[in-house]
């Protein structure tokens, strides 16, 4: 937690449960990875958090956007940022939405299939395109293999088809999967999508770009390698392949540049000793999986926990939402420990949860309003 957010907590005493933001740490992450890979232009992607201080804050440091849908083009266009920053980089769009796009100014879009690419060509003629590859997502705690990406072989038709269309067939992406903590996976798909980029251009199809999507880790309960390390990882691939004809670099840094800048602070509702002979404790908070905390899904992101007794004596517990839904379990077989003087009443926070939490909040959930949000 920085000491702005400690200070704001201490002072405002904002009601429960509550998101904190400090948009300084925002900025500084922004330049921190600005530094380690000054060879990339810094698209931002936008889903991780679309808060307008955010949004406004990186147009200030001249970031670019990764926008998924026309709302959050809309949402950077608001905050001051010019369409030729922004890459619609879902590749799953409305005919609608890419038209409006288009209209907009924004001028490169992703696809990973024969369909998109047609809707492209139809709905903004003449814009940049880059096709998204499948790779290995191994060693990532949120991957995003499954759902997206073209195999080599469909990528290589479709680029063709793309300059056949009126496109411009720009360059290529890939994304390693979110919580990246293996270094050596970026470095399987830079020489598996460098490949294709390689013979793509020898055979007479000029691309320009190549995308090395999200996916930097940030420290949760467990560390993580620096960025440093990554970018290193990173720099070699590329050189290894291009050498001296390097292609412009873009990355697309989600939970690296809001994750940690945010606290979430939350009330413990409940502590029960469901089994009498066991030391198990479950403890239920005021927000769970449907108040925002959705990466809990399958205990893939486990997040560090603060309480006002850390130093006292702690023991087992299952941690859960207040809802009464089922599903609302956040840790259960992982061995969380908290401290045994935790009550009901005892605010907790839960540490980096400025990326993907503020709105995967339901909308009122057994009543329960969504999260609020505090950007200071
Ligand atoms: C979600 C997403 C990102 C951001 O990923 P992080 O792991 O948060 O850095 C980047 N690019 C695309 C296409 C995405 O869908």
């Amino acid at each position: 937690m920085t000491p702005k957010i400690a200070r704001f907590l201490a002072e405002a005493r904002p009601a429960s449960p509550c998101l904190v933001v400090d948009v300084d740490r925002v900025e500084e992450n922004y330049r921190r990875l600005q530094r380690a890979l000054p060879q990339a232009r810094i698209y931002y992607a936008v889903k991780a958090n679309p808060a307008a201080p955010i949004l406004a804050r990186l147009v200030g440091l001249d970031s670019a956007f990764d926008a998924a849908s026309f709302e959050e083009i809309s949402a950077c266009l608001a905050a001051g940022a010019r369409p030729e920053a922004i890459s619609f980089g879902n590749t799953i769009k409305k005919a609608r939405a890419i038209a409006a796009a288009h209209e907009a100014g924004v001028d490169l879009f992703a696809f990973d299939s024969l369909e998109e690419l047609e809707k492209i060509a139809r709905f903004a003629p003449g814009a940049r395109v880059y096709c998204r590859i499948r790779v290995e997502n191994k060693g990532s705690d949120w991957p995003l293999s499954r759902k997206f990406g073209a195999e080599v072989e469909v990528a290589r038709e479709l680029m063709w088809r793309a300059a056949d269309l009126g496109l411009v067939p720009y360059g290529l992406s890939f994304h390693v999967g979110s919580q990246q903590r293996d270094a050596a996976a970026y470095e399987a798909a830079i020489g598996k999508v460098g490949m294709l980029f390689t013979d793509l251009t020898e055979s007479g199809l000029e691309l320009k770009m190549l995308n090395l999507g999200g996916g930097f880790p940030i420290p949760y309960a467990e560390d993580v390698p620096d960025i440093d390390h990554f970018a290193g990882a990173i720099m070699r691939a590329l050189r290894e392949h291009f050498g001296n004809a390097m292609p412009d670099l873009i990355v697309e840094p989600g939970r690296f540049i809001v994750g940690d800048a945010g606290v979430v602070q939350s009330e413990v509702v409940l502590v029960s000793r469901r089994d009498p002979e066991s030391p198990l404790r479950w403890v239920y908070l005021d927000i769970g999986r449907f108040g925002g905390l959705a990466e809990t899904e399958g205990e893939a992101i486990r997040y560090r926990i603060t309480t006002p007794h850390d130093g006292g004596a702690t023991g087992p517990v299952a941690i859960a939402g207040p809802t009464c839904d089922g599903a609302d379990i956040l840790y259960e077989k992982t061995p969380y420990r908290l401290p045994l003087a935790l009550a009901s009443g005892d605010r907790v926070e839960l540490l980096g949860t400025g990326a993907y939490v503020s709105t995967y909040a339901s909308q009122g959930f057994n009543g329960f309003a969504p999260l609020t949000e505090h950007y200071i």
